[in-house]
């Protein structure tokens, strides 16, 4: 298929019904279905933990639009990378993690992997001559977030892809921060790409669901295999949801990333700020694979403030607009402190964040209201 972002993310995958002409994939809220005779199915369907038809239209397009062979819809974003690992990776096999993977992404290796028999480092994933040093011959896997969070931190896709293959390993990319339309991270050499639905492609903060995308068939029967056999897949409704979210990504992220880049001149200027966090900066040290990899550099951005923790704390308590909570990538703004919120389970590790650190998700509002919210809370 050779159709543009926008036009997968509204029609692959999403034929008019053949019995209503339904524009929209119906909820099939079912669990079972009638055979025509014994084994004789009607459209591939015979119990829906293996297959649903409202999911497999949300898999064919988050297949479409991440340009990849197959795609794989869970419960979770957590319940993906799980099916991901064990699908993948064996008892005595070693992974490499960013040394500021998403929370949940280290809690899931150390306290629920690692008690299966798989070893992992965190490695600083956006210095590939780390990398390279780090990779055992057990290693199975290199696991990538670019953007990372909340730090923001640039790894170069093309270049770790490299890096795995020449140890016989896969690269695993989290691109739950860029979404499909800021980085098509297939296109650079990855094996799989995971996300947490629950963000910008769900978009609307009202499901929680993941995916896993794989560049080559082979790959994706293995993960439907491991998907049927583990059962954490999306239900009916929440596929639906995400595939309503879905068809506005494009639109979204757009917008997204022109609010970010207004944050971002206001924060660059205020002086209650110490430093500011984003990609899209020329200082930024990741800037020149950022623009490499990525369409444009995204809504989330993160700024340390000068008066330290308890001035952070403060900024967070004082917006209006900017809702006060944990999650990202809905279309209304939220604000956080990471120290205490979202990172917190990570004091006192290697994954530990700068306690002067706040997180914004910009979100679609009106700019001036947002700005104007910011201002406030600075004082
Ligand atoms: C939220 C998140 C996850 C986990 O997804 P859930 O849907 O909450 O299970 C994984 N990776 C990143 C980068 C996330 O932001």
């Amino acid at each position: 298929m050779n159709e543009g972002f926008e036009t997968l993310a509204i029609h692959a995958g999403q034929e008019a019904d053949p019995h209503t002409g339904a524009v929209v994939p119906p909820i099939y809220a079912v669990s079972t279905y009638k055979q025509d005779g014994v084994g004789g199915l009607r459209a591939g369907y015979e119990y829906s933990r293996s297959a649903n038809p409202t999911r497999t239209a949300l898999e064919e397009a988050l297949a479409a639009v991440e340009g990849g062979a197959r795609g794989l819809a869970f419960a979770s974003g957590l319940a993906a990378e799980d099916t991901l690992l064990r699908a993948l990776c064996k008892p005595g096999d070693h992974v490499l993690i960013p040394d500021d993977a998403y929370g949940g992404t280290y809690r899931l290796f150390a306290k629920v992997l690692e008690r299966w028999g798989l070893s992992f480092d965190p490695v600083p994933v956006g210095d590939l001559d780390a990398v390279r040093a780090a990779v055992r011959p057990e290693t199975r896997a290199i696991w990538v977030e670019t953007p990372t969070n909340p730090l923001l931190g640039i790894a170069d896709i093309a270049g770790l892809a490299q890096i795995a293959h020449e140890a016989g390993a896969l690269l695993l990319v989290d691109n739950t921060f860029a979404s499909p339309y800021l980085q098509q991270p297939l296109a650079l050499g990855a094996d799989v790409v995971v996300h947490s639905t629950t963000k910008y492609v769900g978009g609307h903060s009202d499901v929680v669901g993941g995916a896993l995308v794989s560049g080559s068939a082979e790959l994706g029967d293995r993960l439907a295999y491991h998907q049927n056999a583990m059962g954490a897949v999306s239900g009916p409704f929440d596929a639906w949801l995400t595939l309503r979210g879905l068809k506005t990504l494009g639109v979204r992220m757009d917008r997204h990333c022109d609010n970010a880049e207004r944050v971002v001149d206001l924060l660059l200027s205020h002086e209650k700020v110490s430093q500011v966090l984003y990609p899209g900066l020329p200082e930024h040290p990741g800037h020149e694979v950022a623009a490499k990899q990525m369409r444009r550099f995204g809504g989330m951005v993160s700024f340390r403030v000068a008066g330290g923790e308890e001035a952070a704390v403060e900024i967070c308590n004082r917006t209006r607009l900017f809702t006060l909570g944990e999650s990202l990538g809905g279309v209304e703004s939220l604000i956080e402190h990471p120290g205490r919120m979202t990172h917190a389970s990570a004091a006192g590790s290697p994954l530990e964040v700068p306690a002067d650190l706040v997180r914004l998700s910009v979100g679609i509002e009106t700019i001036d209201d947002l700005l104007a919210d910011l201002s406030h809370a600075l004082g």
